[in-house]
């Protein structure tokens, strides 16, 4: 029988010895909230059709850790934003967001949500990152659920290299601070 290696993550960088590995309490706090991310998904058309498949078996995006969707804000972590947004809607998914407990982080999936789409018109947000802060845009109309997974491994890489201390720094505050948001 061969013998087989399994890597489940790459582990972060560090020092290897005999019978040790150290390495910065970051590194290991930012690779187990990368993959654990339990995301809200925010869906309003035609983008959060391409998410079921994302969720189903074929895409399976419990294999990156987000197989645990969450429609209460408290207990999500990942914000992802699917469908055109009207500017009637736009307060509400504000809320969703001041909801959602730190560290938390938001992906728009789809032209609509990136940018308002084709719908450049007066009653459609041109865009979620008018009014909460977007951490990767997922272009497509509508993207294929490869695409949106692409997206949450973006935002996987941009987690496992934040700060633990991101969330209390001073250019934290003034990026919520640009938004009227407080924390
Ligand atoms: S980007 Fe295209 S597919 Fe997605 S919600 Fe907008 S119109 Fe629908």
């Amino acid at each position: 029988m061969s013998e087989k290696n399994y890597n489940m993550v790459d582990a972060p960088e560090g020092y290897v010895g005999e019978g040790f590995f150290a390495t910065k309490l970051s590194s290991v706090v930012g690779l187990a909230r990368a993959n654990s991310m339990w995301p809200l998904p925010f869906a309003t058309s035609c983008c959060g059709i391409e998410f079921m498949a994302t969720m189903a078996a074929t895409y399976d995006v419990a294999r990156f850790g987000s197989e645990r969707m969450s429609f209460s804000p408290r207990q999500a972590d990942m914000l992802m934003v699917m469908g055109t947004i009207s500017k009637k809607m736009a307060p509400i998914l504000r809320q969703v967001y001041e909801q959602m407990a730190e560290p938390k982080w938001v992906i728009a999936v789809g032209a609509c949500a990136c940018s308002g789409g084709i719908f450049d018109t007066y009653s459609v947000l041109q865009g979620i990152d008018k009014v909460i802060p977007v951490d990767v845009y997922v272009p497509g109309c509508p993207p294929r659920p490869e695409q949106i997974l692409d997206g949450v491994l973006r935002l996987q890489e941009i987690v496992k290299s934040e700060a633990a201390n991101r969330r209390g720094t001073q250019e934290y505050d003034d990026l919520l601070k640009s938004y009227n948001i407080n924390k």
